[in-house]
């Protein structure tokens, strides 16, 4: 049975040093060896400030490249962003900062290799920094997610495609949870992350994982080796169903993760977390699936009062759903396939989701 560790926590570099050490030592510390080339990923989704609660918090990473220098392993830090520079983020989010003494490499994924994943999907392209690492630790953050509900342990390695390609496998799922949720448990499982941490000491509700997402103080760090299994335990502290997060139905199927975990420390409930609306999944005939889309999903909404028509969503879009408008953008509904990518890069949080008139009447009699 996986084992899953909450411990409580703040940002305060002496109480988080002895917390995260401890935990790694009890997840697997053993894992790390002397000269082992150690990949942090950590989640650096766009520039954003450590109060804005969309990255994994610079002093989470920082102890965590302290226990692996401590073990004589040496650290790259990496991922590929949705929007924004690579050094933009390392500054806003204070990452610079907070590890400019320790002596670690920053580097953005750029070069990829040819990775058999697995049916459906076969071979694709995944980070060479990720494939080759000798041991890859995945610094999750917990936030919700407006497309898959929440991004915990599994979601974050999609950080490990580059670049445009990200958008390009939100295209090639379509509208479908259900297979994106298969592709990610399946890049999690190639890259097979020997330890799993999740921040969710500042973590995110509504209508996340970017900035119209609401920081939400949890005090909690989440720990295993197994990030199925901490997302199964992240899940039930908010009172959801497991399976309700498809990629940990998905992870189940594939015999990664089973019905019963053991969790352990300062596990607590959450009884109001906020969760972003979503409607279920498509159901019934193919034939009516184009006219439910349209009409019963959540669509992506802007305020054109905050929108600065910066361009990064209709240059992220996958399916080039959105256009610039005089006063603001709009959106082609019939094309959008619901992936919410838009509102996770906008950097000025003008992004949101709606349920159209038909799917609120329809969700009453569901
Ligand atoms: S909605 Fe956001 S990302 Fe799109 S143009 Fe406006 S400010 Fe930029
Ligand atoms: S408009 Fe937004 S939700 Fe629709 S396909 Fe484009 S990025 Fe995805």
């Amino acid at each position: 049975m996986h084992k899953v560790i909450f411990k409580k926590a703040a940002y305060d570099y002496e109480t988080l040093k002895p917390i995260l050490f401890e935990m790694i030592d009890s997840i697997s510390g053993d894992c790390i060896k002397r000269q082992d080339r150690v990949l942090i990923k950590p989640n650096l989704l766009l520039p954003a400030k450590p109060e804005k609660a969309i990255l994994t918090h610079p002093l989470v990473v920082r102890v965590v490249a302290e226990y692996i220098q401590s073990k004589g392993g040496y650290v790259q830090i990496s991922d590929s962003p949705a929007t924004g520079s690579f050094e933009k983020i390392l500054k806003e989010g204070g990452y610079k900062k907070t590890l400019k003494d320790i002596g670690v490499e920053f580097k953005e994924f750029q070069a990829s290799v040819k990775v058999d994943i697995g049916e459906p999907f076969g071979s694709i392209d995944i980070a060479k920094d990720a494939v080759e690492a000798d041991v890859v630790i995945n610094l999750a953050k917990l936030k919700t997610h407006s497309q898959m509900l929440l991004t915990l342990g599994v979601k974050n390695m999609f950080g490990c495609i580059v670049g445009l390609k990200k958008p390009e496998w939100h295209f090639r799922s379509g509208v479908d949870r259900e297979i994106f949720a298969k592709l990610l448990v399946q890049i999690y499982n190639t890259i097979k992350p020997s330890i799993t941490i999740i921040d969710g000491i500042l973590a995110m509700e509504g209508q996340g994982p970017g900035k119209s997402g609401i920081p939400r103080y949890l005090g909690i760090l989440v720990g295993s080796n197994n990030a199925p299994a901490a997302d199964m335990a992240i899940c039930s502290m908010l009172g959801m169903e497991p399976d309700n997060l498809l990629t940990v139905k998905e992870a189940k199927k594939t015999g990664l993760v089973g019905n019963k975990i053991h969790i352990s420390g300062d596990f607590y409930m959450v009884n109001d977390f906020l969760l972003p609306a979503q409607t279920s999944l498509m159901f019934g005939p193919k034939v009516f699936h184009k006219f439910m889309r349209k009409h019963l999903l959540q669509r992506p909404l802007a305020d054109n009062h905050i929108c600065q028509l910066c361009g990064e969503c209709w240059q992220y879009c996958p399916t080039k759903s959105i256009t610039k408008q005089e006063k603001g953008i709009g959106f082609d509904y019939d094309r959008c396939i619901r992936c919410y990518c838009c509102i996770e890069v906008c950097p000025h949080g003008a992004l949101s989701s709606a349920e159209p008139l038909p799917g609120r009447i329809f969700s009453l009699f569901r």
